[in-house]
This record gives structure tokens, C-alpha cells and sequence, in this order.
């Protein structure tokens, strides 16, 4: 049993993946050629976001977003310690400083009961993370920025990508939506790649001068920038992709609400969804006690497990100087519990009733 199982999507989009991808060799525009606009016009049009900027990587997508928004040395930005690194590394990159608030301990995703809490007059941003594919509590985020003044809300839906929260779509919840093509998240390409999604024309065209070096004209650097560009062959690899995501989101969905009931019966503990929003269980994350006995215990059956994340950011040796009056006790004791199982669209029903029973014995 794979833990995502790419082969099986390969397989069903080939054609069309081959298709594309001779295109691309054949015209020959490696950097910035007609896919790159193709693949921005089509999630657009998905997300419902008026732009779509592709870059080379989620974590460049953090990082051009809070660069757009003008965030630098001294501002603060307020996030969760329960993540991927990258959403605390591109603050601490610009010189600003990630404040962290913890999580409720049954979705894992920011509790915003605490983040007025944290806001000073340094802070700039807030930056919750739809983790594992279920977008934080967005409105409510949104809301609390909004009471006070010109605090931007950047969505990391770097796992997210085809989830909705109050029937509109991760990615288009705030000012700035970020997703990773990275090749196991939900949408994903064969290499690196990301996407930033705003409905402001100005943050838009910052992003897109950002990406190519600051350049507003060729030559010509009206601001700082990088290298950020997004291949031309990685966006048509997503485009193929885009032949069966609406199925997939639709599998995603059902596999997980079985895993929830069949957990559920078995009485063991998962981590929650509210009923306002749906998921795309980009992982899916169970709680366990003795994580390593289980672990084990799976992989005798050929299960493969990871655990999201062992190591919350506040806890780590490159971060820990940021969190002298850190109170984030959920993160801490989640870390020491999670458990991620195979998830994906083509999860067979039978594996996972293997699997639930493998994690019961
Ligand atoms: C994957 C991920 C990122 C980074 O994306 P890359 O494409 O790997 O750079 C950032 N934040 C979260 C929450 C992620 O899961």
C-alpha cells in the first residue's frame, strides 16, 4: 500500500498528460509559455479569485505574498506553530516575526478565540493555515482583521487547494489565498510549484512583478523581487491533473467521511471537521498514544504512516529564541500524538478497513 498512490492517477490521466506535455516540447516556451496563462485563467475561474498568480512553490507563494503586502523588518505576523515549516520561515526571512497562537486541539487549526489576544500595534498580518485540507475559520479571521484596521489575512492553503468553507472555495477566503503543487498535496504537479490568488488588482500585480525580479518592464526593477516563476512543463502537468480533480475532491470526500466512521465505531480519536466547511483531506490525521508502538504495528501490515508534525515551530532549535511567552500547550501535545494514514482518491475501501482495524489491535 502506497501512502499516496500517484501511479493509479498517472495511469488514468496519461494520455492527456502525454498530450501536454509534448505540447510544451514541441513549442518550446519553457519559461512563462501558454500553459502558465492557461492553468492562472482556469483556477481563477475555479477558486472564484479574480487573479492567479503561479509560482515556483508554495513557500514562495508565502513568501511573495507578505513581500506584496509590504511586510518587513519589525512587523509581526500572527500564525499557529502546528505547521509546515514554511509558513513561520518566509516572516522570519523578511525580518518580521511570527507570533504564534495555538490551536484547538480538535481540528489542529488556529483557534481565533485567541488572536485578538495577540494582535499589537506592530501586527501586519494574520496567517492561519487550512491544515490537513480544512480551511481554518476564515470569516471569523477576516472579521477580527477587519476591527482592526489594516491588517492583511493571508490563507496558507498550501493543503487546502478544492476545499470550501461556507460554500466558497480555499484560496478565495481573504485578501491572499497560497497553494503548493508540491506532488503530494491535493492538486499537485511533478516537481515544485504554487499559486498566490487575490481579488486585489494591486497585490496582483505586485505578485506578478515580485515573481520576475521586481521587473514592472522588461529590464526595468521597480521593486525587490525573485525568482519565482512557475515552469511552463509543471503548469501543464497541473492542467492534465485539472481532467480529474472534481472526481477526486468528490473521493476525498467520501474516503474521509468513511474513515470518520469507521473510526468513530472503532472509537478511535481523529481530528474533527465543522460542518461549515468541507475538507480535502490532503492528509488524514488520527490521534494515537503510544504513536510509535502503532506506527510499528502498521507497518508489519505494509501500512505506511507519517506524523504531521512531530515538532511544533515553537519547539524547534531555529525558532525557539521567537517564543520566550509562547502559550500554545494544544500544539505541543498534539505534535506528540498525530498520526497521518493513506488518503487519496483512489484509496480503496478495502484498505481502509484494513487499515482502521490495524490501528484498533
Ligand atoms: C506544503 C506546505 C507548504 C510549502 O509548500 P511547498 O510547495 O513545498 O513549498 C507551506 N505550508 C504548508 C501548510 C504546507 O503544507
Amino acid at each position: 500500500m502506497d501512502f499516496i498512490d500517484l501511479k493509479t492517477q498517472q495511469a488514468a490521466i496519461k494520455p492527456e498528460l502525454d498530450r501536454r506535455i509534448a505540447a510544451v516540447l514541441a513549442h518550446g516556451q519553457y519559461i512563462m509559455g501558454p500553459e502558465v496563462k492557461e492553468l492562472e485563467e482556469r483556477l481563477q475561474e475555479y477558486t472564484g479569485a479574480k487573479h492567479c498568480i503561479t509560482v515556483a512553490s508554495g513557500t514562495e507563494a508565502l513568501l511573495i505574498s507578505l513581500m506584496a503586502l509590504g511586510i518587513k523588518l519589525g512587523d509581526e505576523v500572527i500564525t499557529t506553530p502546528f505547521t509546515f515549516v514554511a509558513t513561520a520561515e518566509v516572516i522570519v526571512l523578511l525580518g518580521a516575526t511570527p507570533v504564534f497562537v495555538d490551536i484547538e486541539a480538535d481540528t489542529c487549526n488556529i483557534d481565533v478565540s485567541k488572536i485578538e489576544g495577540a494582535i499589537t500595534p506592530k501586527t501586519k498580518a494574520i496567517m492561519p493555515v487550512s491544515l490537513y485540507g480544512q480551511p481554518a475559520d476564515m470569516e471569523e479571521i477576516n472579521a477580527i482583521a477587519a476591527r482592526h484596521g489594516s491588517i492583511q489575512v493571508i490563507e496558507d492553503a498550501c493543503q487546502s487547494f478544492g476545499a470550501t468553507y461556507k460554500g466558497k472555495k480555499s484560496c478565495n477566503l481573504s485578501t491572499i489565498g497560497c497553494t503548493s503543487f508540491f506532488p503530494s498535496k491535493p492538486l499537485g504537479c511533478y516537481g515544485d510549484g504554487g499559486a498566490v490568488f487575490t481579488s486585489d488588482d494591486e497585490i496582483a500585480q505586485a505578485c506578478r512583478e515580485i515573481r520576475v525580479h521586481g521587473q514592472s518592464k522588461r529590464y526595468v526593477h521597480t521593486r525587490i523581487g525573485v525568482g519565482g516563476r512557475m515552469d511552463t512543463i509543471q503548469c501543464a502537468v497541473v492542467l492534465a491533473k485539472l481532467e480529474r480533480f472534481a472526481w477526486e475532491v468528490e473521493q476525498r470526500k467520501t474516503i474521509g467521511e468513511r474513515y470518520n466512521a469507521l473510526l468513530d465505531q472503532a472509537g478511535i480519536q481523529r481530528v474533527q471537521q465543522r460542518g461549515d466547511r468541507t475538507s480535502v483531506f490532503a492528509q488524514y490525521t488520527v490521534f494515537v498514544e503510544e504513536r510509535e508502538a502503532v506506527q510499528a504495528a502498521l507497518q508489519k501490515e505494509g501500512i505506511p504512516t507519517a506524523v504531521h508534525y512531530p515538532i511544533p515551530l515553537h519547539e524547534q532549535p531555529a525558532y525557539q529564541r521567537l517564543c520566550q511567552n509562547c502559550n500554545t500547550p494544544f500544539s505541543a501535545s498534539v505534535a506528540k500524538r498525530v498520526m497521518s494514514v493513506p488518503m487519496g482518491a483512489d484509496l480503496r475501501e478495502e484498505d481502509q478497513r484494513l487499515i482502521v482495524n490495524a490501528i484498533y489491535l
